[in-house]
């Protein structure tokens, strides 16, 4: 049984946790106030990369929590303090990803490229590609979500990572899943497209690296003994809780059912089959 009064730190999961698709999920809100009067630190980890901390403290307090935006740690604003702190260099960037995510990587001072942006009559053949991409180097390509993702913003970023550009990948969920329970590609795919073509490793920013958990701790002071993260998916809150050394609560109320956990080699420390479970 899980003591909520062993931990002092709660790091949530959101989708499959709070909510599902466009449905909260039952007593998830609740548990969030009793965790905050009974003076727990919560905080948000999402690897969703087309919203920023802001927009999604904004999802969390419509539902009627109070979330702060410092208190929410998203992949596309990790994004711009991973390449601070491992591509310090990088100013010139080749972005597969939305509108947002580029917004937010130009805040924080580099220059985005992105293939909508180029005039189109300039990349008819490969050829012109190929020629723009020399003639217009990056120093990162950087890839979330896009749904206009074509073949030619493939190709562009095959080209700049051949020329040296580093592969940098908001993460490696494999989809959203729909309300009927099936699933659409997601930035996973999109980078295990570059990542065969190119014969390159990517480097991946949020869940399951455990670049964005650390930075969640680091600069919070967490202690990872009172620090649980709860959430829905075994591939990604569950491997990088496991990876962190900190305490795991898996949640059934999203992508994984109790048939899947025997196809994994570790475990949660934890199962319940919600949130609202957690008091009981
Ligand atoms: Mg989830």
């Amino acid at each position: 049984m899980m003591d909520p009064n062993k931990y002092s730190s709660y790091i949530f999961d959101c989708d499959g946790v709070l909510w599902k698709g466009h449905r909260d999920i039952p007593g998830s809100f609740e548990v969030l106030q009793a965790l905050k009067s009974n003076g727990k630190k919560l905080y948000f980890l999402s690897n969703n990369s087309t919203k920023t901390p802001e927009e999604l403290s904004q999802q969390i307090s419509s539902h009627g929590y109070p979330a702060l935006p410092e208190e929410i740690y998203c992949s596309g604003a990790a994004i711009s303090k991973y390449l601070k702190r491992k591509h310090p260099n990088a100013k010139r960037l080749y972005l597969i990803g939305t509108d947002q995510l580029k917004a937010q990587l130009a805040a924080h001072g580099y220059e985005i490229l992105h293939i909508s942006n180029i005039e189109q009559s300039i990349i008819t053949s490969f050829e012109d590609i190929e020629r723009f991409a020399t003639g217009n180097p990056v120093d990162s390509v950087v890839v979330g979500r896009d749904m206009r993702f074509d073949y030619n913003m493939g190709y562009m970023a095959s080209l700049y990572i051949q020329n040296g550009a580093s592969l940098i990948s908001a993460n490696g969920d494999s989809g959203l899943v729909l309300n009927s329970g099936k699933t659409i590609p997601g930035c996973g795919p999109l980078t295990a497209f570059l990542e065969i073509a190119t014969r390159t490793k990517a480097e991946i920013v949020g869940k399951p690296s455990t670049f964005i958990l650390d930075i969640i701790i680091e600069e919070n002071n967490l202690e990872k003994e009172t620090t649980v993260l709860i959430g829905d998916s075994m591939d990604s809150d569950i491997k990088v809780g496991k990876d962190c050394n900190v305490d795991t609560l898996l949640v059934l109320s999203g992508v994984t059912s109790v048939e899947d956990l025997p196809r994994y080699d570790f475990s949660p420390n934890f199962i319940l089959p919600n949130l609202a479970s957690i008091f009981n």
